[in-house]
């Protein structure tokens, strides 16, 4: 996937202005009323316990006569002052008896909606010309033994918890746009740090795909980015091998299929123009067959090659005696080795049968390949083992002759395409150098190993495993 700058600066641009847009309006509207909420509980909170101090130590209890009044009112006064409120005293039958803001009051709370007298607080109160603008009232009840006798009002104006509440609100509004800030410069960090090294790779990696012996990509950090980089050198120097490869391959084929043609065409054109005389032409007509043949035999190795590929992980699995399996591709095999006199020598595991679980037919073609170059490899009256072994719950497969053996050098590139020996190819006119690769590619399919142990002059031993069956 590429990510453009833009796409990648607009989602980040998007999820900014999303939050903002959240934040603000919840700042906004449930922050506000949260902390206006606040503010009224705190301040009648203050104002309840502000009155609850002064009816403890100076009112209740108490008879309220005229003489009474004076004693308290002074104590009333002063409590309004501390706690920065206007207080009412009202008795029983509604009439105000102190009124801090007004010493010269004549008034009957009755006159008014004296509704808020039964509530824990009220916001926003007024009463007529006795409280003009708008109050949060507390009122407390007095009570005299058991029998109410009256109420302790405290007031505070509106207006100033409007300011503490626009003041927190300032704070918290404050705080928003500190808390969007931070976050825009995280945003943009984490925009300046992704699409950087995204970019460069992008670059790095369309370079690439247009030439791959460019340089590799170099990341001075040490991210998920560097990870991704030396896995991008991984591909583009495989991708180089397998250019290579290619090249390599296809230069074989030509070659291969070259050779034999050249010599089809020439001998066909000599015996056409008369150059080889018709008494000679069997001959040259046998060598024609012969050529042939050893393109047939190319052409279908390429392609049990090319199926190896495509269905390396179809493989067909069933259960089958392994040791019948040998002697049936030994008794197919019969006619060449009989050509070399050479026999073969049975070491098998059991003298029953051996089950495993594999794909038959390419487990066939990788025994017809090593026994063919067992064949091809001997010297002429010489033996061939054919072993199985149990270990486990692997069988052991082993294929041993005493022919010319592999030379150090060329045991690793025996499993190659088109690899031959310099050895082999005196023995060998016929071999393409694809049987051992595709004995592998079968084995590696089986998720199983295959092996070789070679000598020069001495001979060679190919060992492969095959899952034995649980039953
Ligand atoms: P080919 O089809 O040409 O035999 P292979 O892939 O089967 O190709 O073998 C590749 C090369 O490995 C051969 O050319 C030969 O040099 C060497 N090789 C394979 N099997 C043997 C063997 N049993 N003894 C000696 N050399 C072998």
């Amino acid at each position: 996937m590429k990510f453009s700058r833009n796409t990648l600066g607009q989602k980040l641009t998007l999820l900014y202005l999303l939050l903002f847009a959240v934040c603000f309006v919840f700042t906004h509207t449930q922050g506000t009323n949260y902390i206006r909420s606040k503010v009224v509980k705190e301040t009648s909170d203050m104002l309840r316990e502000a009155g609850t101090v002064i009816l403890t130590r100076h009112i209740e209890q108490q008879a309220y006569t005229p003489e009474t009044i004076r004693n308290f009112q002074s104590h009333i006064e002063v409590g309004a002052e501390t706690a920065d409120c206007r207080i009412l005293l009202v008795n029983i039958d509604g009439d105000i008896l102190i009124d801090t803001k007004n010493s010269k009051v004549s008034d009957n709370i009755y006159r008014y909606d004296s509704s808020f007298l039964r509530r824990d607080y009220v916001e926003n109160l007024t009463l007529g010309k006795l409280i003009e603008r708008p109050v949060l009232s507390v009122p407390l009840p007095i009570t005299n033994c058991v029998f109410l006798s009256g109420h302790l009002v405290m007031l505070s104006p509106m207006e100033r918890i409007e300011k503490r509440s626009a003041y927190y609100f300032n704070i918290l509004d404050g705080l928003f746009y500190v808390f969007m800030g931070t976050l825009m410069i995280v945003f943009i960090v984490i925009y300046i740090t992704n699409v950087f090294p995204l970019k460069k790779l992008t670059r790095k990696a369309e370079a690439f795909s247009i030439r791959r012996d460019n340089p590799p990509i170099i990341m001075h950090s040490n991210d998920e980015y560097s990870d991704l980089a030396k896995t991008l050198n991984i591909i583009g120097e495989e991708m180089s091998k397998f250019d290579e490869y290619q090249k390599m391959f296809i230069a074989n084929i030509s070659h291969d299929f070259r050779s034999p043609l050249t010599s089809i065409r020439g001998y066909a054109e000599a015996m056409l123009d008369g150059t080889i005389p018709v008494e000679k032409q069997e001959k040259y007509l046998n060598t024609i067959l012969f050529e042939t043949d050893r393109l047939n035999h190319l052409t279908s190795n390429l392609l049990a090659l090319n199926t190896a590929d495509q269905n390396s992980i179809f493989l067909e699995y069933s259960v089958f005696d392994i040791q019948e399996c040998i002697r049936k591709t030994t008794d197919s095999l019969e006619v060449s080795a009989a050509k070399k006199n050479i026999q073969f020598y049975f070491k098998f595991a059991t003298d029953t049968e051996l089950y495993v679980n594999a794909d038959i037919n390419r487990i066939q073609q990788v025994l017809h390949n090593l026994i063919d170059n067992a064949i091809k490899f001997s010297e002429n009256n010489s033996t061939i083992t054919l072993g199985t072994k149990k270990m486990g719950d692997k069988i052991f497969i082993l294929v041993k002759d005493t022919g010319i053996g592999i030379p150090r050098r060329d045991m690793k590139k025996i499993w190659e395409r088109f690899y031959k020996s310099d050895l082999s190819r005196g023995k060998d006119k016929k071999g393409t150098g694809l049987g051992l690769c595709i004995c592998k590619e079968i084995i590696d399919a089986h998720a199983q190993t295959i092996n070789v142990v070679s000598t020069e002059g001495v001979g060679s031993e190919f060992i492969f495993t095959l899952e034995a069956d649980k039953r």
